[in-house]
This record gives C-alpha cells, sequence and structure tokens, in this order.
C-alpha cells in the first residue's frame, strides 16, 4: 500500500509519534462531542422537562436509563473536565486515546491538542463524517472524489485551516439500512486510505450482518480488511455464527462499549446493551478461535453519565477493572495486553 504520510509512525494531534511510546490505547472515545443528532423525546411525556435539565444528582438515576433523552448529558464541551476525567486514565497507566469524533458531531482540533499537552496523552483524531442524520446540508451532492480530498487533507495538512492533523479516518457512520450518503463516505474513506494508508474505523448499523455487508463492499472496492477496525460489535453482532463470520473477514474487532452496563439501549430497544461480563464472553470466544491478534477495546463514552464525576466508570474503567476481571476469569494478562496495546500499535502505524 502506497502512503505519503510519516511511514512507520502515528499521526497524533501533537505531532508524528513512534508506535512504541503509545502504550495502553482506547481505540474509540469521544473527549469532546456534541452528540445531540441521537436525541430521543423522553419515552414518558411527563418527563419532559428532564430533557432539558442539567445532569445533577436528582436526576441521574433517570439520566441513567433515558440518557439519549437528555441534552445536557449528551454535550462534552468542557475541557478543564475533560482533563479532569482522562488523567484518572493517564494515573492507571494509560498512554492513548483515539478520539473518533468525526465532522457533524463537535470535532474540536484545537481543544485535542490542548488536552494532550495539558495531560501528556497521546490523541489520535479522526477524519470523515458520522451517520446521515448528523451530514452537512451540502453532503449529499458532494463528489465521491471531493470528499476523498477532504480526508487526505485532514490527513496530511490539517483540520479546519489548522495545522493540527488527523491520524485515522472515522469513526464513519453507518445506518441499517445503510444509506447512498454513508456508502459515499466509506469509498472516500478507502481512496484517502490508498493514497495515505490510514487506518479506517467504521460505526456499523445495528444489525447482525451489517458489519459484513461494509466489510465485503470495501473488500470489492480493494481496501485491505488488516487495515479497517469494526466498531460497536457487542452491541451489533448477537448471533456467534456470525461473530465468528465476521471475524473470518480480516479487520479488527473493537469491543468499545466497556462500562456502558445499562442493558436497555433506547437506541435499539429491540435488543439490549450487553453488560461487561457478555463482552468478555465473547471476547473470549474470539481468543479461542485465533484471533486475538484482532480485538481492540475501549469504551466509546460520548455522555456526561458515564465520567467519574457524574457517577460513572470513567476512562481509567477498563484498565482499571476490566483487565483484572479478565485475568480472574481466565484471559492471560498477555492476552490483555495484546489487545490494549499491541493490536491498537498495529493498526495505527502508517505502513512503511
Ligand atoms: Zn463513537
Amino acid at each position: 500500500m502506497p502512503n505519503t504520510n510519516d511511514p512507520g509512525k502515528v499521526v497524533t494531534v501533537t505531532g508524528a509519534v513512534d508506535p512504541s511510546e503509545l502504550g495502553p490505547t482506547l481505540t474509540h472515545e469521544h473527549l469532546m462531542i456534541d452528540f445531540t443528532v441521537v436525541y430521543k423525546e423522553p419515552d414518558n411525556p411527563d418527563d419532559a422537562s428532564l430533557a432539558r435539565a442539567k445532569v445533577n444528582f436528582h436526576n441521574l438515576g433517570w439520566v441513567r436509563f433515558n440518557w439519549v433523552s437528555n441534552f445536557d448529558n449528551l454535550s462534552l464541551d468542557d475541557e478543564a473536565l475533560t482533563i479532569r476525567e482522562v488523567n484518572f486514565y493517564k494515573r492507571a497507566g494509560g498512554g492513548t486515546i483515539v478520539d473518533a469524533t468525526t465532522v457533524g458531531i463537535g470535532r474540536n482540533p484545537e481543544a485535542l491538542k490542548r488536552i494532550s499537552t495539558a495531560t501528556g496523552l497521546n490523541l489520535i483524531m479522526g477524519a470523515g463524517f458520522y451517520v446521515e442524520a448528523s451530514h452537512p446540508d451540502d453532503y449529499a451532492a458532494r463528489p465521491v472524489d471531493d470528499v476523498a480530498q477532504q480526508m487526505i487533507t485532514e490527513l496530511t495538512e490539517g483540520v479546519d485551516g489548522t495545522d493540527i492533523r488527523c491520524g485515522i479516518i472515522g469513526e464513519l457512520g453507518c445506518s441499517w439500512p445503510w444509506t447512498d450518503a454513508e456508502k459515499k463516505t466509506v469509498e472516500a474513506a478507502i481512496i484517502a486510505q490508498q493514497e495515505t494508508g490510514a487506518a479506517i474505523l467504521i460505526h456499523p448499523g445495528r444489525n447482525n450482518r451489517a458489519p459484513l455487508e461494509i466489510l465485503e463492499f470495501m473488500s470489492a472496492k480493494g481496501s485491505d480488511l488488516s487495515r479497517t477496525i469494526m466498531g460497536h460489535i457487542e452491541r451489533t453482532i448477537f448471533d456467534p455464527a456470525i461473530l465468528s463470520e465476521t471475524a473470518a473477514a480480516g479487520s479488527y474487532l473493537e469491543y468499545d462499549l466497556f462500562g456502558h452496563d445499562s442493558p436497555y439501549y433506547p437506541l435499539a430497544p429491540e435488543t439490549y446493551m450487553p453488560g461487561d461480563h457478555q463482552r468478555i464472553d465473547q471476547i473470549a470466544s474470539l481468543l479461542d478461535q485465533g484471533y486475538g491478534d484482532r480485538v481492540v477495546l475501549s469504551h466509546d463514552v460520548c455522555s456526561k453519565h458515564r465520567l467519574r464525576e457524574f457517577g460513572g466508570h470513567g476512562w481509567d474503567h477498563i484498565i482499571s477493572r476490566v483487565g483484572p476481571w479478565m485475568e480472574a476469569r481466565g484471559i492471560e494478562k498477555s492476552a490483555f495486553d495484546r489487545m490494549l496495546v499491541d493490536n491498537p500499535a498495529r493498526v495505527l502505524v502508517y505502513p512503511s
């Protein structure tokens, strides 16, 4: 694969670094985000006044179950708060975070750079577009090459007129059913990947078959699937046979909702949000099938209720609790380290 962009390096918001400098890496988080695109009116009309309340300890119990029905909960816009929160991760031994916030949901390069400088964490910013509901008005009319060129500029020169570069393409939003505009985003990403060598991170639609449909599309377009991370596996694939089939396609599989432990899932009430014990069971089965070099881990924090200051698990959850829990359940420490350190470094580094 040709690349014109820092061969052998990983590109962070403060510059290119050696992959050996990454350390433990969360591959899918949102340090700053406006996630109100997923806002949903409260199920119970009597709760309407709670939609615009600030999150506090009087309404937190409600917010935890109705986390997409409160505007304040869906907004992470306080840099000082984010710095305090990611410092828990840093103190637990964390080294790097991929900020998967793309265009349309509040990506903020200057803030990411300041947070990186304040904490010493490597932060990797995403290029591209989220689901169609978040697309800018002119997006549908843009040719695929134009979208690809924007991604290439963001990876090689900088974002929004700054010199702060993206280091990955994604998360790229795909709905179920997959829309034409979202397909265009993935097609553009493949062009940008072929030009630069950057990895691609996908947000699949909520259907067991969605990840495979996307991977087959990418493969048909000539994409090297070993440069792709398929996100949100645990809320998407409930069928073990389809999980094995998806794993065999060759992408990385991202278990990225660790700590999200409220089983009622308002975005897909016909299914449920698995708990950490179910994530660990699925990962153990993938390790048994020989996919230990394909699994990556994250929390996908995109709301206040998952931060420590709002009663949540915080960004150190995987290091502080999930790792020891996996070990207690028979997953070797070396396998955990591979998922948290080695696999992210391998997929994030530009080919040389
Ligand atoms: Zn995300």
